[in-house]
């Protein structure tokens, strides 16, 4: 997967993308991330990339030909076309099955905005897709790139292992089951004695109850589109 990334703050992503699993998936060639500086876009001289609100108002207003620019740049130097998406709090609510649906892209244009927001013919004519991370306003649409390039890449294959990816939250419409490690006893809290048994048959059974109750718990709305559980579940 290739993606792209259109910001003011290119250099906001450096650290983000250095390290860990997104560092390690660039490496071993799963995806490529791409920055580009959205001023070298800009004709202006001054490298201007916003201006003042038709209709008056407050703040600045990303202008359309830097984006328009950058995209037709990027997509003339390397060929196929990608989707475009700007991240916006307008957009739709990423989700874990809007992200299994863009794994399947093989490139991705994010726009990244900033100020009071971006020209609305960038989002009429540019963007393919609006993507939110959440209900609240962020200065940039940088964190909400990093976040979905985060999200994703991790879904790529080849990045994890197809059992981390199996079970967890949100994967089967469940939350995950609740995990322990060593020490057996903290502080006189024990793990439970199902997870000390070595029956793997029970301990599965045992994680998808616990993964169902907390569910149901803590998120009952995801029960309402879950995948139909195997036969030997709950
Ligand atoms: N005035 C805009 C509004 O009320 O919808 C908000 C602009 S926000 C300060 C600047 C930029 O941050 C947006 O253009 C977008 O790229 C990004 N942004 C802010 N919150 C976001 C969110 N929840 N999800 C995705 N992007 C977001």
């Amino acid at each position: 997967m290739l993606i792209e990334i259109v910001s003011v703050f290119p250099g906001l992503f450096q650290g983000v993308f250095s390290e860990s699993i997104l560092k390690r998936a660039q490496e071993k060639r799963l995806v490529e991330i791409r920055l580009h500086d959205l001023r070298a876009f800009s004709d202006d001289k001054h490298r201007k990339v916003d201006d003042a609100p038709y209709g008056g108002g407050p703040g600045m207003v990303m202008k359309p030909e830097p984006f328009f620019k950058a995209v037709r740049t990027i997509r003339k130097k390397h060929p196929p076309a990608g989707r475009v998406i700007l991240l916006s709090p307008q957009g739709k609510l990423l989700t874990q099955e809007r992200l299994k649906k863009l794994s399947k892209v093989e490139r991705l244009i994010l726009l990244c905005g900033r100020y009071e927001g971006i020209d609305e013919r960038v989002r009429m004519h540019l963007a393919d897709e609006e993507i939110s991370i959440g209900d609240y306003v962020l200065t940039g649409g940088e964190i909400p790139a990093m976040v979905l390039v985060d999200a994703l890449v991790r879904l790529l294959p080849g990045v994890l292992s197809e059992a981390s990816l199996e079970e967890e939250s949100f994967a089967r419409g469940l939350l995950e089951y609740p995990q322990y490690t060593r020490p057996k006893d903290f502080e006189g809290k024990n793990v439970p004695d199902i997870l000390l048994s070595g029956d793997h048959e029970n301990i599965r059974q045992w994680r998808y109850r616990e993964a169902f109750k907390r569910t149901l718990k803590l998120r009952p709305d995801l029960l309402q589109n879950r995948e139909k559980p195997r036969n030997s579940d709950g």
